[in-house]
């Protein structure tokens, strides 16, 4: 089978695969770079969805969905993923459509076909497309996530797509036995970086919320409504925290998913019980009361760009007992890294020194270094690796790296090549 790098090259986004054989072509996630505020997204490479076989998609994020509903035009695609995934793909990109205020080279339609066109798998369930034979396996990154083994002629690829090997309070870690690989495409997102110990980040940020709670103040968690929000909510819960917890927005939808498959979570019986737990907020009314006493709410977005961030910053931001705590990543020239990094949000279009106090903590969804070359390390065979979803830097001293190791490696560029 011959391999083409679509996207993803040197970059975190628009990650996209093709796998090809004499008789069928398959696309690994086909995602898109999301822009700076208005800015319109960027697209992975293009291809023409006549000569498209199958997509087997890893997880919803957009950076791996987001530019799949652009085959669906003119034709109709089989969309492998598993069941979470592909409910939860829909969310995303409607509220994509909804919000985006630019050029989208799809509509309504064309989510629905995609949806309409799901195979849903398990994991470990092997699946043919043509002659290639294909596993999803957990990947431990979102609900429904999976990274993807394809099998032809006896010769094995692994591309990863967003891995976490560490687990967390909702999810099993991720399914690293795989038997011998010849190709592993890995993420290289925390390459070059160690996170801070699950269990470190937990107590540090129960710690805050108390500390902010008893001084009368309201902690704001700004967090992705996919699993980061619930993450959140469980590490309270799991601490006993004695506090009101609500939680707002788009996590309404993604929690109600989640609560459907139970056989994804680590623990369906404590995950349902920490969302009956927390109070939800289901409209103005609700979300005013909410924090005029002391409380935890949860809201996206992560980065403070949309949901209803902004009326949580407008409200808690000029207090000093207020708390922020940011469990996100913060992607370059977001507003939440500009709270970071000059303590300065923009309220009402004009930039304002924020009193609230502001903390961060590491709940990465990603491998660190030391998953990452310990997962390296543990697969059979002798793979080659290509180290994609990283900055380019990132991507290029990883693949160095890896090479030391005795590894062939070495981090693609856009539209390049390798034969399996
Ligand atoms: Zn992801
Ligand atoms: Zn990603």
């Amino acid at each position: 089978m011959r391999v083409t790098v679509l996207g993803s090259a040197r970059e975190v986004g628009r990650s996209a695969f093709l796998v090809a054989t004499d008789k069928v072509k398959v696309l690994l996630d086909y995602g898109i770079l999301l822009g700076h505020r208005n800015e319109p997204p960027l697209f992975p490479m293009h291809v023409k969805p006549k000569d498209i076989d199958g997509v087997v998609l890893t997880h919803a994020h957009l950076d791996h969905s987001g530019c799949i509903p652009s085959l669906f035009l003119s034709r109709e695609i089989p969309v492998h993923a598993t069941q979470p995934t592909m409910e939860l793909a829909k969310v995303l990109l409607l509220d994509m459509i909804k919000i985006s205020g630019f050029y989208l080279p799809f509509e309504y339609m064309e989510v629905m076909g995609m949806i309409d066109s799901a195979r849903t798998h398990y994991y470990r369930e092997e699946f043919d497309v043509g002659d290639l034979r294909i596993t999803l396996h957990n990947a431990g990154h979102i609900v429904g996530s999976a990274f993807i083994v394809v099998e032809h002629d006896g010769r094995r690829m692994l591309y990863t797509g967003d891995i976490n090997a560490r687990g967390s309070r909702i999810l099993e870690s991720a399914d690293l036995d795989v038997g011998s690989i010849d190709l592993l495409i890995t993420e290289s997102t925390y390459a070059m970086e160690d996170h801070q110990p699950r269990e470190e980040a937990e107590r540090l940020l129960v710690e805050f919320a108390n500390e902010v709670v008893e001084r009368g103040g309201v902690l704001f968690v700004p967090a992705f409504s996919v699993e980061r929000a619930q993450e959140i909510a469980c590490v309270l819960r799991a601490y006993n925290f004695k506090y009101k917890v609500a939680i707002d927005g788009m996590a309404i939808k993604a929690n109600e998913i989640m609560l459907r498959h139970p056989r994804f979570l680590r623990d369906a019986e404590f995950f349902s019980d920490v969302m009956k737990w927390l109070r939800w907020i289901r409209g103005w009314g609700e979300r005013k009361r909410m924090i005029r006493e002391p409380c935890v709410v949860i809201s996206p977005a992560g980065m403070l760009v949309g949901g209803n961030a902004l009326f949580y910053m407008e409200n808690l931001a000029d207090d000093k007992r207020n708390g922020i705590a940011m469990v996100s990543y913060q992607g370059e020239g977001t507003p939440g890294r500009k709270l970071l990094e000059q303590g300065v949000a923009v309220i009402d279009g004009k930039p304002r020194r924020v009193s609230a106090e502001v903390r961060r903590f590491d709940f990465s969804g990603h491998s660190g270094r030391r998953e990452l070359f310990s997962m390296i390390r543990g697969i059979r065979g002798s793979p080659r690796v290509w180290t994609v979803h990283g900055d380019d830097d990132t991507c290029t001293r990883f693949a160095e790296e890896i090479m030391g190791m005795g590894l062939q490696a070495y981090a693609p560029l856009a539209g390049e090549s390798v034969d399996v």
